[in-house]
């Protein structure tokens, strides 16, 4: 994930948050198009499926840690990172991890990338870090947080400032710009793995993203919403 300072590039990142065999998918398409990607795993069991990772390995990409252990610690960096270190040694059963990169947690009060405050990257051999490493003055950042590319009002901790002036709706829209000459040399795109060819499942995750983009606004304004979506966010990753 190292970026090289001069000529095009693009980092394309996927954060496996859940629906591992849809990054499966993904990886496959992109392997067909001569693509290698990254993608960060979480070690929750919506992320974590064997089977896949190491079949995503098998396809030539690269596998990165998203980590969260400063959250599910509750805040205590002592265990925090001593999970961080147990979990970062597991994926590298299957790859020779050296990026990692923090979920979001938005529902948690803890910056998962407050980990680095006391150890650093090389602690750990590792060389990258996209929210850390990266200098997104010179690297255009391109994410589908909030499920829609223009979805950046809706993140929590995912957030970067956008100093090229170029904002997307659509993916035709990314396209076209490419087509036009005008999208940046140097980018990081980071696509999450609800995109789906199933139409059935399209559709359900458009309400629940729509759903849970407006209760993560109201939630910011009002405790007792916050408190009740941060109960079904605990439920669902359990
Ligand atoms: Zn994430």
């Amino acid at each position: 994930m190292t970026v090289p300072v001069r000529g095009k590039c693009i980092v394309m990142r996927h954060d496996v948050d859940e629906l591992a065999w849809n990054a499966l998918k993904m990886a496959q398409l992109e392997n067909k198009l001569g693509i290698r990607a990254t993608y960060f795993f979480r070690i929750v069991k919506q992320s974590n499926v064997p089977e896949v990772i190491a079949q995503i390995v098998g396809l030539g990409h690269e596998i990165g840690y998203h980590y969260e252990d400063l959250s599910l610690a509750k805040g205590d960096e002592t265990k925090a990172i001593k999970t961080f270190e147990d979990n970062l040694n597991y994926f590298r059963k299957y790859y020779p991890v050296r990026s990692v990169c923090m979920h979001g947690s938005s529902t948690s009060e803890y910056d998962n990338r407050l980990l680095w405050k006391n150890y650093s990257l090389s602690d750990f051999d590792l060389v990258g870090e996209p929210y850390l490493s990266v200098d997104f003055d010179k690297t255009f950042y391109l994410t589908d947080t909030g499920y829609a590319w223009d979805g950046g009002k809706f993140a929590t901790r995912d957030v970067v400032e956008n100093r090229f002036g170029l904002r997307f709706h659509t993916t035709n829209q990314i396209v076209d710009c490419i087509k036009s000459g005008a999208f940046p040399e140097r980018a990081m795109i980071l696509a999450h793995t609800l995109w789906t060819d199933s139409r059935l499942q399209w559709d359900w995750l458009h309400l629940r993203e729509f759903l849970r983009n407006h209760v993560k606004l109201m939630a910011k304004n009002n405790p007792g919403i916050a408190r009740l979506y941060k109960k079904i966010v605990d439920l669902y990753w359990k």
